[in-house]
């Protein structure tokens, strides 16, 4: 059985092969946030465009101050926003505040805690450095420079920068669109009454959140009964979007027949179980040039694995690379002990209360247990080759992406 690891990079392969260059749009810079780049940002300009002072104080030739104490003439002052019209001659000195281009003929800037001026003169207590506090002219970017390249993931630096070199509107990539379809006789919708045995489709909801927050356009096509032929009709609805991904029938029981139907529709499996739990039997394949994933049904299961690896596709098919899974190290509160030879995901809760990280597992009844998963901000991640792990032991956290 593949690791976790071995799973998620059989889904990054599958997807490195397989992507094309997606669809572009161009959208508002405000609405961009999120959304993976089409085209380059260049500099229009250097940056910072002029030396620019990074302190309030005085601009002064360097020379002028080789010891503490030097005394220079104040010859007028300089705002952000605002040149200076002279040059700053030998004994003399200009005002300056953070952000004002330097004027001519000076090279620092002293900051105005260690001066002490009066009048028309000024005190400089401290001796000075060609260049302190000043960022040279094209230091961060010269004009033309590529400062995003396509591919970039814009968040909200990203976006300050795109909107600081002038670009109102940028071309983006299409959202990837992922359909969702959860399964099984038992499920009804959300807005349901379900009856004594029926659980509502609490999956495709999650699977929705997820899917947005990675970046896809969720399509919910709602939820298929565990009979072949209503299943594979909407299978074949999922397959029109870029990413199906199914919720239950992955298992081994008589009405679990994803895999089955997926098999009939000709899908390449690339894997269909993974040493984890929950999420054992999750389904990797390729069926009709789309990537699908089986997920089991289990709410936790269904959350861990579209984590592990539905997310690499969802980036690799944003026209971006797939971002590395967050995990964490973290002191353990409380003893664990496993028996199953997985690695397992256990829903827990992540704290700096006391300074350092400290995760605590929380008290749950599997991976059915969505009232525990509710309360957790990560997975406590214990490796299949150590199952036991005492507490104020080192161990991994995989924190759930919708909590950090
Ligand atoms: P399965 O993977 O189909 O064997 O389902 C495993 C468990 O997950 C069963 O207890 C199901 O009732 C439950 N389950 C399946 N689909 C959903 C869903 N869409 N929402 C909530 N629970 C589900
Ligand atoms: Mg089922």
């Amino acid at each position: 059985m593949l690791s976790y690891d071995q799973a998620r990079q059989k889904v990054i392969e599958a997807g490195r092969a397989r992507r094309g260059v997606p669809a572009r749009e161009v959208v508002a810079l405000g609405g961009a946030f999120g959304r993976v780049l089409a085209d380059p940002v260049l500099a229009d300009r250097d940056y910072p465009p002029f030396d620019r002072a990074t302190r309030d104080g005085f601009a002064v030739r360097a020379l002028d101050v080789p010891a503490p104490g030097r005394t220079l003439e104040i010859i007028g002052e300089v705002k952000a926003g605002d040149a200076f019209p002279g040059i700053i001659g030998p004994g003399q000195c200009a005002q300056i505040m953070t952000g004002a281009p330097v004027p001519r003929g000076a090279d620092a800037v002293v900051m105005i805690e260690y001066t002490k001026p009066s009048e028309s003169r000024v005190v400089i207590e401290r001796s000075v450095e060609p260049g302190q506090n000043i960022v040279p002219r094209a230091r961060e970017a010269r004009a033309g420079e590529l400062l995003l390249a396509a591919g970039t993931r814009l968040g909200y630096a990203e976006l300050a920068l795109a909107g600081q070199v002038g670009h109102h509107r940028l071309s983006v990539f299409q959202k990837p669109r992922v359909a969702i379809l959860s399964t099984g006789d038992e499920v009804v919708g959300v807005q349901d009454t379900p009856g004594p045995f029926q659980v509502r489709n609490g999956n495709s909801v999650s699977l929705a959140a997820q899917a947005a927050l990675a970046g896809a356009e969720p399509v919910l096509l709602g939820n298929a009964p565990d009979r072949s032929a209503e299943l594979q009709s909407m299978i074949e609805r999922g397959l029109e979007a870029d990413i199906l991904v199914l919720s239950g029938g992955v298992s081994r029981g008589k009405y679990d027949l994803v895999e089955i139907v997926l098999g009939e529709l000709g899908a390449e499996f690339f894997f269909d179980a993974v040493a984890i739990r929950p999420g054992r039997p999750a389904v990797f394949g390729v069926c009709r040039g789309r990537f699908v994933f089986g997920l089991p049904g289990n709410p936790v299961s269904t959350m861990v694995t579209f984590e592990l690896f539905v997310l690499p596709a969802i980036d690799l098919l944003s026209g971006t690379a797939p971002r590395p899974l967050p995990l964490l190290r973290a002191k353990l509160a409380a003893p664990v002990r496993l028996k199953a030879a997985l690695t397992h995901f256990l829903p827990a809760r992540l704290d700096w209360a006391g300074g350092e990280p400290v995760v605590q597992e929380l008290p749950w009844q599997g991976s059915g247990d969505i009232v525990a998963m509710a309360a957790a901000n990560c997975f406590l991640v214990v490796p299949e080759k150590r199952l036991k792990a005492a507490a104020g032991d080192w161990v991994e956290v995989l924190p759930r992406r919708d909590r950090f």
